[in-house]
């Protein structure tokens, strides 16, 4: 048997949470933190959003778990304890999102992208790669610990319950939006309106596209889609709508697929040179796509991960200014098991924001 190195972690903290072994309903579990780095700091959770991708992981749809795991990563807190070399000050309110480290010295780390940093960290169902081995966990909890460079500064312009979405479904919708330039001469199509699609389309009308287009399976969304700043809306399932709208996309931004997405039919809303843009991993290892469209129409096929640090804290600062805001639902951590059952019944408008104990204690936002 080999010997297995000891894995860093501060015996003197304890930290309370939900946590998944592979399949619901979570648990309450308890773990020791990695210790306070230099540059970490400790925040006490008030708010955590859940995201499609917390589902994936608690029922083993991405795979088998590594362990007890405690999903969210659209955390907001205060932090109580600061590293001498932190970039926040206890009392700071921050939003901690889908990763909490990489290695800040690599060509993608340099270049703005270090979510695909081989050395990054995902904030749960990880293992750090700075030589620690210590456990990532995330959100569903009372309190977390990270590099302070991923605890982004919240703006006080934004509360904290609506701040918490933002730093998964806001960055990872607002990211590929401004990476394939959508704004005036761009059209930008939105496929699914729910916690990423009305985020989506809030920031294509901020960044002032030429037109915004909403489409879904059925019309309940209708209304709703032109108050977040739709043009156009429509439904896929309408025939005539459909037709209307082929080839018209500069930009597809896809929020969710899964083994029965056409992708002939998804692929023939974008333009001549657009480009259809992932952003969810489907629980299938491949997709089919038929290549005429990529030959002949040079479409091309795109995905997108969240942000990085960066682009995350523009983000937030842009929010601030342009008043986008996530529609959400508040419930309490407390009954997490519930929230869990309400997001997978698809009725959440538009995001599910659980609140702890700390939430009444916040002075402002
Ligand atoms: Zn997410
Ligand atoms: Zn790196």
């Amino acid at each position: 048997m080999s010997a297995t190195k000891a894995i860093a972690e501060d015996t003197t903290a304890t930290f309370h949470g939900w946590a998944s072994t592979g399949a619901l309903p979570l648990k309450k579990f308890s773990y020791h933190p990695r210790p306070l780095g230099p540059k970490d700091v400790e925040v006490e959770i008030s708010h955590c959003g859940i995201c499609g991708s917390d589902v994936h992981t608690m029922t083993s749809g991405w795979g088998e778990l590594s362990g007890p795991c405690i999903t969210g990563h659209e955390i907001v807190g205060t932090v109580v304890a600061a590293g001498p070399e932190s970039l926040r000050q206890v009392g700071d309110l921050v939003g901690i999102g889908a990763i909490v480290d990489a290695c800040g010295e690599c060509k993608d780390c340099k270049e703005g992208f270090d979510q695909l940093c081989k050395k990054s960290t995902f904030t749960y169902n990880a293992t750090y790669n700075d030589g620690s081995d210590a456990k990532s966990y995330g959100g569903y909890a009372d309190r977390v610990r990270v590099n302070s460079k991923y605890a982004h500064k919240i703006p006080s312009e934004i509360s904290a319950a609506e701040a918490a979405p933002l730093l998964c479904a806001g960055i990872t919708t607002y990211a590929p939006l401004k990476h394939f330039g959508a704004g005036p001469g761009k059209r930008v199509g939105v496929m699914g309106i729910g916690g990423l699609g009305h985020l989506a389309i809030q920031w294509a009308a901020a960044f002032k596209a030429d037109e915004i287009v909403a489409i879904s399976t059925s019309d309940n969304k209708r209304e709703e889609a032109k108050k977040l700043g739709a043009t156009k809306f429509v439904n896929s399932r309408n025939e005539e709508e459909r037709k209307a709208a082929r080839h018209s996309l500069d930009i597809l931004l896809l929020t969710s697929n899964d083994k029965n997405t056409d992708w002939a039919e998804l692929i023939d809303y974008v333009a001549n040179h657009g480009t259809l843009v992932l952003l969810a991993l489907p629980e299938i290892p491949t997709i089919a796509v038929p290549p005429t469209s990529l030959l002949l129409r040079h479409v091309s096929i795109s995905g997108s991960l969240i942000g990085g640090w960066k682009i995350t804290q523009e983000m937030l600062e842009f929010a601030a200014k342009t008043g986008v805001r996530p529609w959400i639902e508040k419930m309490p951590m407390s009954d997490a098991n519930g929230a869990i059952k309400y997001m997978m019944e698809g009725r959440p408008r538009y995001r599910i924001v659980m609140e702890t104990e700390a939430a009444a204690r916040l002075q402002k936002h």
